[in-house]
């Protein structure tokens, strides 16, 4: 036998825990959010997912700086110090030692947006292979959102508001009493969805009738709910939810942002906290804007209405002018 095609079995050393190590996930198969009548979003697994008792899955960032900076100190504050340091100055790949996986229910046209997000690993219910559910996203009549004026692709203030707890169940319209316009023209939206709803039949009828599931389901609507799996990193996870967690994004992704926020709070709360401090809730200043603090803040930033407004839009936020 040729000495080359001898494959030698390298010895693998198994070097136990220092202590004992719990599970992030606290031994549950999954942490899920109920969203709207038919979606959720369910933490389902973690990396990683046991840690060390006493901490939390923030662990793995410490461990990973480390490898970088070397042991230094070892408290948990001073961890939190790192983790809080690491956030601030962009040193990313920390972050990225930790994935999380979740399993989603949306509408298509959530998905859409969602899909945008590259970095993540993601493996869809299949149309083709299975018959899709009757399962479709209809906002409350107090969710139909007019178009926006000063965002083309925003909705803003709503046709009809909800009812405070003294009206009722029945929503008021902002503008007349029920039956007005505005509460007209929401109803006609909702009776729309409900039209492309009412397609599930056919889509049924021509299933039954031999048309391949793959063609049957083109004719369906995008408010049509999909599922799928979705594991991410934790750095591109908090820029998934950084711009998805933000005013400017649809509402109907925007719940879902924020319900994996806070199904990672728990696992992760130091990076969370920072993410929040340094990213969520901070504002960012442009080099005009902060030559016009330095002139005291009242003079325009530029001669683009969109800047000047997204400038006012951080004085209001800073508390600069009521
Ligand atoms: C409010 C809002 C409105 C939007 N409107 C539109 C729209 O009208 N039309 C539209 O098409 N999209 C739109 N998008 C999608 C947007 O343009 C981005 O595609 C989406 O937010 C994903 O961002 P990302 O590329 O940073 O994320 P990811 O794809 O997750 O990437 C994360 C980061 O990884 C790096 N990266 C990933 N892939 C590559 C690559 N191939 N090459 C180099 N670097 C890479 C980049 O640094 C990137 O920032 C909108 C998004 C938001 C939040």
């Amino acid at each position: 036998m040729d000495a080359d095609s001898i494959r030698t079995i390298p010895t693998i050393s198994r070097i136990r825990a220092e202590g004992p190590l719990v599970d992030v996930l606290g031994g549950a198969s999954r942490h899920e959010i109920r969203i709207h009548e038919h979606g959720f979003v369910a933490l389902i697994d973690a990396m990683p997912r046991l840690v060390p008792q006493g901490q939390t899955a923030d662990a793995a960032i410490v461990q990973a700086a480390r490898v970088s900076y070397g042991q230094g100190t070892k408290k948990v504050s001073e961890d939190r110090g790192l983790i809080r340091y690491l956030m601030r100055h962009r040193h990313t790949t920390p972050f990225e030692m930790l994935e999380f996986k979740f399993h989603v229910s949306m509408p298509i046209f959530v998905a859409r947006q969602w899909i945008r997000h590259r970095t993540a690993n993601v493996n869809e219910y299949s149309g083709r292979y299975s018959i899709v559910p009757d399962r479709f996203y209809r906002p409350t009549p107090d969710a139909v959102r007019k178009q926006s004026k000063a965002n083309r692709q925003g909705g803003e203030e709503t046709f009809v508001r909800a009812p405070s707890a003294s009206e009722g169940i029945s929503p008021t319209p902002v503008a007349g009493a029920p039956g007005s316009d505005e509460a007209l023209t929401a109803q006609a939206f909702l009776d729309y969805l409900a039209e492309a709803e009412a397609l599930y039949a056919k889509y049924e009828t021509l299933l039954n009738q031999g048309v391949s599931r793959e063609l049957a389901r083109i004719g369906l609507p995008v408010s049509l709910y999909t599922q799928w799996y979705w594991k991410c990193d934790l750095h591109n996870t908090l820029r998934f939810l950084s711009l998805r967690m933000d005013p400017h994004a649809q509402a109907e992704i925007r719940v879902y942002a924020d319900a994996m926020h806070a199904l990672l709070e728990p696992i992760v709360p130091v990076a969370m906290e920072a993410f929040r401090d340094y990213e969520l809730d901070a504002v960012r200043l442009t080099g005009p804007e902060i030559a016009a603090l330095r002139a005291g803040g009242g003079r325009p930033v530029s001669d683009n209405t969109r800047e000047q407004s997204e400038w006012e839009a951080k004085i209001l936020r800073l508390g600069l002018q009521s």
